[in-house]
């Protein structure tokens, strides 16, 4: 049994990786490391990494401010020309890069592969961006001058991604930033850092003057902190749980920096007298159980009329039941584990809860072995196999809270208007999926869901160039992917010119 994915972890673990600053791949300046297991098989080894502090940060921070000065006024066909070229990187690059990805993440390889293409596709976007950024000219009161509002690059950007997907969220930030012609530190979660060290290589290798992009890894005490309480950073992109969105927003706010947060959802599916409910069934546990439910637009529960709640809950539960899990390298492998014992401890809490509070466990939430020749010897991940609830009523924790991993909820609402206010009932607003045959239900949820985004009558997928956020407790300030971007990364400033 051969898997090339094993045989490159087996040639290519067991690294220490630094910091990437200004240029240069340098140790932290403690010389302290981290050690990174792997997902499905958390005694083996992949990679050491450095554990940074507040001088590293302000060694990269240094960097990004000083390289700021000159890649301000690059022109827009050499930001493009490195963004293009970057692109083509990660998807030549994509097999060593899906390997790294579900290596460290756990997520299935057609998940990975999907994702790096993903990357591509948001790095090729931003290179038409440097081209796209976008001014006025207004009447002039004074006829001998020209009133214009012109665009800058903002600064410093602290790009702080977290693990769910390591390849296309620090791409997601650092590509529009080099585009509109900001520099950035880079701060990977603490469980994903390898392909974060990849994508800089990357970035590196398509040419990028040194100093515009640096990578800080670390914990989020020390790095984390260190970079939000900057002085010199202009801007936080943060893509994160909303506890640490909230708090980063305090800390930006008192010193005036902006803000682009990217946080939890509590996302649902209304299926409101559809006549496809086999697609529904297959959209909503796709949106819900990929990357074992741990997205932040991941499906989390399901708001059904009573006229086809019980077909629905059948065929969802088919579909589940009927889900391999299985580790990356195995073929036809459908859901990877939950990506480490602490989330794993998350989720079996609220599963707990959820039964303490009297939902009903219709199938799954146990942890299971799963039989894989590599696994002949070794410790397995965690494996949970995704749960089921039904009789979910609104006010539940399971219902409300954000689990970030495979658990579904089904929840009966009596009409239409009900099943609006259950779904628009959470502090959260990230995606939202309506199934209906009327496009007068479609249009009317489309307008009053509190929902950043709303798909009618598919999953919460989204696109490469069309804007990405939430309302509510889910996201603030601009949204990111596509045209949105720009009020993030450029600064406005009005420009009178005398003749
Ligand atoms: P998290 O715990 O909030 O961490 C996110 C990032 O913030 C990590 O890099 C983390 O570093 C860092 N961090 C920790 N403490 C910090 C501090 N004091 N200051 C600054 N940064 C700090 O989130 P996660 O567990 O990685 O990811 C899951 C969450 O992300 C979920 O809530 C999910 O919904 C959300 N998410 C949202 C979107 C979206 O677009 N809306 C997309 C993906 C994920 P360490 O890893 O070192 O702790």
């Amino acid at each position: 049994m051969t898997s090339k994915m094993r045989d490159w972890l087996d040639r290519n673990s067991g690294r220490t990786y630094g910091n990437y600053i200004d240029g240069e791949w340098i140790s932290s300046s403690s010389g302290a490391t981290s050690a990174l297991y792997e997902s499905a098989m958390p005694d083996r080894l992949l990679g050491q990494f450095a554990c940074s502090d507040q001088a590293d940060v302000d060694q990269a921070v240094a960097a990004a401010h000083h390289a700021f000065q000159t890649w301000r006024l690059a022109p827009p066909s050499e930001k493009a020309a490195i963004l293009y070229k970057f692109a083509d990187l990660l998807e030549h690059h994509r097999e060593e890069l899906a390997y790294i990805l579900s290596a460290e993440q756990g997520k299935v390889l057609t998940e990975s592969f999907a994702e790096v293409a993903r990357a591509a596709a948001e790095a090729r976007f931003a290179a038409g961006e440097a081209f796209r950024v976008e001014g006025v000219t207004l009447p002039s009161d004074n006829p001998l001058v020209r009133s214009e509002v012109v665009r800058y690059p903002l600064g410093v950007i602290a790009a702080i991604a977290p693990w769910n997907f390591p390849v296309v969220t620090p791409v997601r930030k650092l590509a529009p930033a080099i585009a509109y012609g900001c520099t950035a530190v880079l701060k990977p979660a603490s469980a994903t850092p390898w392909s974060a060290v990849r994508i800089i290589e990357l970035l590196a290798e398509a040419g990028l003057p040194k100093g515009v992009v640096n990578l800080v890894t670390g914990s989020g005490s020390q790095v984390g902190d260190a970079l939000t309480e900057h002085p010199l950073v202009q801007g936080i992109s943060f893509t994160g749980s909303t506890e640490l969105g909230l708090r980063i927003n305090q800390i930006a706010a008192a010193r005036l920096a902006r803000t682009q947060l990217e946080m939890g959802g509590k996302n649902a599916a209304l299926v409101l007298d559809y006549d496809n409910l086999p697609f529904a069934a297959d959209q909503i546990v796709n949106a819900a159980f990929a990357c074992t439910g741990q997205r932040c637009t991941a499906i989390s529960r399901v708001i059904v009329l009573p006229s086809q709640a019980e077909r629905l809950t059948e065929l969802i539960r088919e579909r589940m039941e009927a889900l391999r899990m299985a580790p990356a390298w195995a073929d036809g492998a459908q859901v990877g584990p939950v990506i480490n014992e602490r989330q794993f401890q998350t989720v079996n809490r609220y599963i707990e809860i959820g039964q303490q509070e009297g939902a009903d466990l219709l199938c799954g939430g146990e942890r299971i072995e799963v039989n894989d020749p590599y696994f002949a010897e070794e410790r397995q991940g965690y494996f949970l196999k995704p749960a089921l609830f039904a009789n979910v009523t609104k006010e539940m924790r399971i219902a409300q809270e954000e689990i970030f991993g495979p658990v579904l909820s089904i929840l009966v609402a009596e009409h239409t208007d009900e099943a609006l206010a259950i779904a628009n009932a959470t502090d959260y607003g990230l995606a939202a999926s309506v199934f209906t045959s009327s496009i007068r239900t479609a249009e009317r949820m489309a307008a009053e869901l509190d929902s950043g985004m709303v798909h009618i009558n598919h999953g919460t997928a989204s696109q490469a160039h069309v804007p990405f956020g939430g309302v509510k407790h889910s996201g603030f300030g601009a949204y990111s992917i596509g045209h949105t971007n720009q009020e993030f990364f450029t600064q406005v400033k009005a420009v009178y010119v005398g003749r």
